[in-house]
Formats: structure tokens, C-alpha cells, sequence
């Protein structure tokens, strides 16, 4: 994890000339796009490879007749060198590697294609090689979000320690000890934490020289390294007074100056909703005996590898919203036993309100983007007819909660909803914090929620990104791996409420005239429908769409 100007490039063409020279392997170089691995083949690589002998021997010209080397693939013997873009699955799924390195990995996609995260599909190349080597290196991005950062920390994160030319105490060179006369940073120096020596660029080489590494972590397995800007030899400390300065007076340049000078995350106070407060909300109902407001019933399910965890949502006017209870299913999502033996008898539960009414699950949505897709798919496609839907969440603004219409899963007839995870997280979170009572739009929460469940159901915060320069509105998670099952859940169950009908239908089933709606929810995709007569026989449309029947148990049992 690392600033700019601290030679990490140089870092990185010694550990492939090394290899080439003294330790040829298979070499898997790993760059954010294909447009930056052609270009650091050309500006980084080739340079290094002219001018040093022991190279250029090894590695042909791509000019050369019959070299066999391209831009991105270079063969010597022993092994070969092969650079892609993160963003081409084909490069990442090629052959073993026993090196593989990875530059500026804050700037990878979160997925190469739709084939998943760059870095774990590198990874698996590097699977057959004992002695394997991978390492990642990054300028930083924003705090929660960022690759290098989540990589440092699961390291035995370790700072470089110079000693002060006066006292000899080794210390972590830090920002907060660059100190300068108000409105000259050209007067800026460092001082000293333990004596107060003010110290100078001249004193850096020396301190630099006899400077060591120290982790602050046990070792696991992870060497992590953290440097900035401040140990830069080439550049001085009133250079970096000076460009704080400069890029303080506005957030995104400032949020660059963090990032590329101290190397470290930017962390902005986002949009959030403060899980303690919600406790205090809990009331004393659960799903033994529903509230008297709830109209309509449906689940939203989260599958992770080693469980499925549902989440009963109740809707009443409005879209006033009571959640009834979080249950966790434990087992194999990848078993449709699993799924039959336990998933089905919950959804075909009924549920009894306080007003004597008796209530069925009558939508549910299942996540099929992360866990165990196939098994999610098998068990949907199966059950479409009783609304209970695959669904994909997709990141982005403006992205409509429901779909106007399923998409197809490639080659296959299943119909998977893709739902716009970030308007119903605005949606969620508007509610809980600018909806304080009770009534239209309002989250109620059941007497089962513990502190643990309040925290994953705001388990993320909106933030301001700048990418380019341009403000991006993105979520992220408020600390890194932190649960998240409420929230997801939430989100699938309100997405399967769209998808039955909406707010509209909930206003029909109240007996009242349909409200002006004030988020920016789709328009509903479906409206209720008067069931067709008993007699009539049913057309079975060719785009499969299976006959609707209203209400959702019958012809379940
Ligand atoms: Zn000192």
C-alpha cells in the first residue's frame, strides 16, 4: 500500500528481472485495463529489458523474426511473462502461473466480464504451484472500498522506521509531524516525535539509509507494506506542504492528495444511519401473530455458501413496512434437498394477523448473483408461478427497483429479475432516517431484532467518490467485511413486493384510492388481475409466462 514517487514500478521490473535472470517461472502480470498492460509493456518494460544485458539476451525483440513474443506475452526460457488487462477474463483464465503480480489493484473492475473478481481468478492459476508468489500493490482509494487496504490488513502490516539524526529513536515518518510557518510551506520540516529536533530533506538520505521495516502484526503467511510520499527521495517536504495546500481547498483534490501523497484511504463522512438509534424502535410483535396493518406478505433470501437467510417482510398501506423476522436456514445452498426440505415449508407457511386474518407468502425473491447461482435457478424456475423469482442485484443510479421485464438467463429459460440495488438502498435508508413514526413508508422492526441486526440492516453508507474528477454517488460498506445479510434481505424482500404489484396493490387491498407515490420506484410491472373464471381454459403463452391465479397458495399444496 503506497503513495506515488516511491518507486514501486522499479519494485515491481525488479522482481520480473529477477525471475527472468536467476529463477525463470511462468509470470502472470496483472494490470487494471488492457490499454495500461500495453501500455506498461511498452514505457516500463522495454526500456528495462534494452538496457540491461543480462535482459536482452533473454528475452527476443517482438520485432525480431520468429521471437514468438508479443507486447503482452514474452516467452524465456524457463518460463514466460504474460500481461493482461483485469478487465479481460480470457487473459485471467489461461494457463498456471507460479508468480503473479498484481499493479494498482484499486483500479480493477469488480468483476473481469461477468466472470467474477479479477484477482481470485488469477489466483486459481497460481494453484498447482507450491511455491507460488503473489503480490499486490496499490496507490489507495476510499476507505471500505478499497482492494490494498483490506489486503494490508489481513497482513502483518509493516511501516518502514527511520531514526532521528539527534535522538535515535526510530519512528514511522507521519503527516501530522510536517510543520510549517503559517502561509509558507516552503519553510515546511519534520519533527522529530520523540525530541522535537526539527529535522530537514538533507537529514532523509541518512535517515532513509538506516531506516528497517518493523510489522505491527504477527506474521501470517502475509508480508504487508505500507509507504508514503514523506520517505520520498524525490520528493522534498515543503513540495508536499506545499500540494496540501493546494488540494485541501476542495474534496476530490484533497481526497487525490490522500491517496497518492500519504498513501493512505479517504474516508468521508457519508450518508448513514446509525445502527444504535434503531434499537430503540424494536416493538413487541413477531411473525406468531401480525400486526393488524400488514396487507401482504413476501420474503426476500440471501444465500451465502454455508446457509440461506430469509427475511419475512409485512407491507400495509403505503408501503409501510414491518419487518416480521430474520430466520437463518443452515446447510448447503447447492443441495436441492436443502432447499425443498427447508425453504419450502417456510414459504408455504401461513401467518395469522391480530385482526383474525390469515396471510401466505405471496412473493419471494432469492439472491442468485453471489452463492451457489445454478441451485438458485433450479429452484425458482421450478416455483415461478407461485412469484418466487431469481434475482440479481445490479449497482448503479438510476436503475429501476424491478425490471419492466425478466431477462434470460443465457441459453436456459430461466427468467432472472434484475433488481437496482442502489434505489432501494436510498429507498431503505431515506426511510429509516427521515421517515421517525410510524405510517406511510415507515420500517418497523420486530422484538427478535438484536444490536447485531440493526447493524447489518445499515451496514452500508452513501458516499461521494471521485473518479476522474467527476462525483460519483457510490455505497459502501461503513467498515470492511462487516454482515450485511439484513440489509441484502431487505432489499430482495421489497424488490419481491415491486414485483407483486406495488404500492398500487396494496392500496387496492386497503380498499382505498392509490396515493401519489414519492420515491422513484418503476412503475409496477404488474397490476392485480381478476382471476379467470374457473371454467375458462387457461392459454399458455409461448413466452412461458405461467397462468396467474390470484392469490399464491392456490394450487401450492
Ligand atoms: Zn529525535
Amino acid at each position: 500500500m503506497k503513495s506515488a514517487q516511491v518507486g514501486w514500478t522499479e519494485a515491481l521490473n525488479n522482481v520480473i528481472g529477477f525471475h527472468v535472470d536467476q529463477d525463470p517461472a511462468p509470470i502472470l502480470l496483472l494490470q487494471p485495463t488492457l490499454e495500461m498492460a500495453e501500455a506498461w509493456s511498452k514505457d516500463r518494460l522495454a526500456p528495462m529489458i534494452r538496457d540491461t544485458p543480462c535482459l536482452n539476451g533473454r528475452i527476443a525483440d517482438p520485432k525480431a523474426r520468429d521471437s514468438g513474443n508479443t507486447l503482452l506475452h514474452k516467452r524465456f526460457t524457463g518460463g514466460h511473462l504474460t500481461i493482461v488487462g483485469a478487465n479481460s477474463p480470457a487473459g485471467l483464465a489461461s494457463r498456471p502461473v507460479r508468480v503473479l503480480l498484481c499493479d494498482e489493484v484499486d483500479r480493477f473492475p469488480v468483476s473481469a466480464g461477468t466472470e467474477g473478481d479479477p484477482i481470485d481468478l488469477a489466483r486459481r492459476r497460481t494453484a498447482t504451484f507450491r511455491n507460488r508468489k503473489v503480490l499486490m500493490g496499490s496507490t489507495p482509494t476510499v476507505k471500505g472500498a478499497s482492494r490494498i487496504e483490506a489486503a494490508f490488513e489481513q497482513s502483518d502490516q509493516r511501516f518502514y522506521f527511520v531514526p532521528c539524526p539527534h535522538c535515535e529513536e526510530f519512528q514511522r515518518l507521519v503527516w501530522a509531524q510536517v510543520k510549517w510557518e503559517e502561509g509558507q510551506p516552503e519553510t515546511a520540516a519534520y519533527v522529530c516525535q520523540h525530541c522535537g529536533a526539527v529535522l530537514t530533506d538533507a537529514d532523509k538520505p541518512e535517515m532513509l539509509r538506516r531506516g528497517e521495516w518493523r510489522p505491527s502484526k504477527p506474521f501470517n503467511g502475509v508480508a504487508g507494506f505500507h509507504i508514503s510520499e514523506l520517505y520520498s527521495p524525490w520528493t522534498s517536504w515543503p513540495e508536499m506542504a506545499t500540494a496540501f495546500i493546494r488540494a485541501k481547498k476542495f474534496p476530490e483534490t484533497l481526497q487525490t492528495w490522500i491517496n497518492t501523497a500519504l498513501g493512505e484511504t479517504w474516508e468521508e463522512k457519508g450518508e448513514t444511519v446509525e445502527p444504535e438509534g434503531l434499537l430503540a424502535r424494536k416493538e413487541g410483535y413477531g411473525p406468531d401473530e401480525l400486526p393488524p396493518g400488514v396487507l401482504l406478505l413476501t420474503v426476500g433470501g440471501d444465500v451465502q455458501d454455508d446457509r440461506i437467510e430469509c427475511q419475512l417482510l409485512g407491507w400495509g398501506t403505503n408501503e409501510e413496512c414491518w419487518i416480521l423476522e430474520q430466520k437463518i436456514f443452515l446447510g448447503n445452498p447447492g443441495n436441492a434437498r436443502f432447499w425443498n426440505e427447508e425453504i419450502d415449508p417456510y414459504l408455504k407457511q401461513r401467518y395469522r394477523t391480530e385482526d383474525g386474518r390469515s396471510l401466505a407468502i405471496e412473493a419471494a425473491a432469492f439472491d442468485s448473483g453471489g452463492h451457489c447461482t445454478q441451485a438458485v435457478y433450479d429452484y425458482c424456475v421450478a416455483r415461478r408461478r407461485f412469484r418466487i423469482w431469481a434475482i440479481k442485484g445490479q449497482a448503479g443510479p438510476g436503475r429501476l427497483a424491478w425490471p419492466k421485464r425478466a431477462s434470460r438467463v443465457a441459453s436456459s429459460r430461466v427468467p432472472l429479475h434484475i433488481i437496482g440495488v442502489d434505489t432501494i438502498k436510498s429507498t431503505l435508508y431515506g426511510r429509516l432516517e427521515k421517515v421517525p413514526k410510524p405510517g406511510a413508508g415507515y420500517i418497523h422492526l420486530p422484538e427478535s431484532f438484536d444490536a447485531e441486526a440493526c447493524k447489518q440492516l445499515t451496514s452500508e453508507t452513501r458516499v461521494r467518490v471521485y473518479v476522474k474528477g467527476r462525483a460519483v454517488i457510490v455505497w459502501k460498506p461503513r467498515v470492511a467485511n462487516i454482515r450485511q445479510e439484513a440489509q441484502d434481505c431487505w432489499i430482495y424482500g421489497y424488490a419481491a413486493m415491486i414485483g407483486r404489484g406495488g404500492g398500487k396493490l396494496l392500496a387496492t387491498r386497503a380498499g382505498r384510492r392509490p396515493e401519489p407515490r414519492v420515491e422513484t420506484v418503476p412503475e409496477e410491472p404488474e397490476v392485480e388481475a381478476a382471476p379467470p373464471p374457473e371454467t375458462a381454459p387457461v392459454p399458455v403463452k409461448r413466452n412461458f409466462v405461467a397462468p396467474r391465479r390470484n392469490g399464491f397458495v392456490r394450487g401450492w399444496k
